[in-house]
């Protein structure tokens, strides 16, 4: 619970600072009402390359950080928990990456979910978010896709533009792969008529049951524009507190799997964390060497032209 000493401390310090908090919908709900923007990650991606801030305090994992950093290389980007990674940012090999240039030469473009380390990024052509994937990778020019890290997104782009040979990585998100079909299925008998509004990160069991796929943040809009009372929501529990804010007095209900998804790392951000980071500084994130840098930005700002359009 929020104390009015604790709001004020966070206020002073900001404007101490020239800082503006930008936090994911996966962070704990007090880390989210202290923020300035939330969102998701395309979203907070495209707000923290306009901000006018000195200092970007990112509450969320290290790619998000990093991404913001290397938008916005002149600004001091600060993470409350520097320690907050996600492990799917790194399930991807640099050898699989040569070995689709070697097979398919010009005819490929590597793609890469933004969920990924700065170096993974600078092995790749363009970046996407699970809010544009499908509109970016449609209108790539080659034929041939690498999708990394994330299978099941990849998986799910392949199913909405069958005209790309897209070719799949062996990466992953624990949390979202682990939503057991068999607590979906429960979820419908209990709520029968409810629809089923999946992230696809989530495994190809889960998906079959699901009515609408997309990103945070088009789960949020599907379910505040929907007609249902009830819903099934298939993505980290994090996200309840904005579909509860954007459906207020509506009576629409928001159903979550049994076991409860819960990111450890976005869970690792907490108010007080995030307090001693304004306070002290701590937890800055640095660019890394120029040619990593260089390349990786251009994979972000490539996505931001695309998606954008
Ligand atoms: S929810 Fe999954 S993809 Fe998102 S940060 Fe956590 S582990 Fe990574």
């Amino acid at each position: 619970m929020l104390t009015d000493e604790l709001r004020a401390e966070v206020a002073r310090l900001k404007a101490e600072r020239d800082a503006v908090v930008l936090a994911h919908y996966y962070v704990p709900p007090e880390v989210q009402e202290l923020a300035d923007h939330v969102g998701d990650s395309f979203a907070l991606a495209r707000q923290a390359a306009t901000l006018p801030n000195r200092t970007l305090v990112f509450a969320g994992v290290r790619f998000m950080a990093e991404s913001a950093k290397l938008l916005s290389p002149d600004k001091v980007v600060l993470m409350p928990d520097p320690a907050s990674d996600c492990p799917m940012a790194h399930m991807v090999r640099r050898e699989t990456v040569d070995a689709a240039r070697a097979t398919y030469g010009d005819d490929l473009a590597v793609a890469c979910y933004v969920n990924s380390t700065a170096e993974v990024k600078s092995w790749s052509d363009v970046c996407v978010t699970s809010s544009n994937a499908v509109k970016i990778v449609r209108e790539l020019p080659q034929r041939n896709v690498l999708f990394i890290p994330d299978r099941h997104l990849g998986s799910y782009v392949a199913s909405q533009v069958p005209e790309k040979n897209v070719i799949l990585n062996d990466g992953y998100c624990p949390i979202h792969r682990d939503i057991s079909a068999d607590e979906v299925a429960q979820l419908k008998a209990e709520h029968p008529g409810a629809p089923v509004l999946a992230h696809p990160e989530c495994g190809p069991e889960a998906m079959a049951l699901a009515d609408f796929a997309g990103s945070t943040s088009q789960i949020i809009e599907a379910a505040a524009a929907g007609e249902a009372t009830d819903y099934i929501i298939l993505t980290v529990d994090g996200v309840r507190g904005e579909l509860e804010r954007r459906c207020a007095g509506s009576g629409k209900r928001f159903h979550f799997p049994a076991t409860r998804p819960v990111c450890p790392d976005m869970e690792r951000i907490t108010a007080d964390k995030l307090v001693a980071c304004l306070r002290d500084g701590t937890g800055e994130v640095g660019l890394p060497p120029v040619e990593v840098a260089d390349a990786a930005r251009r994979t972000l700002t490539r996505m931001l032209e695309l998606g954008a359009r």
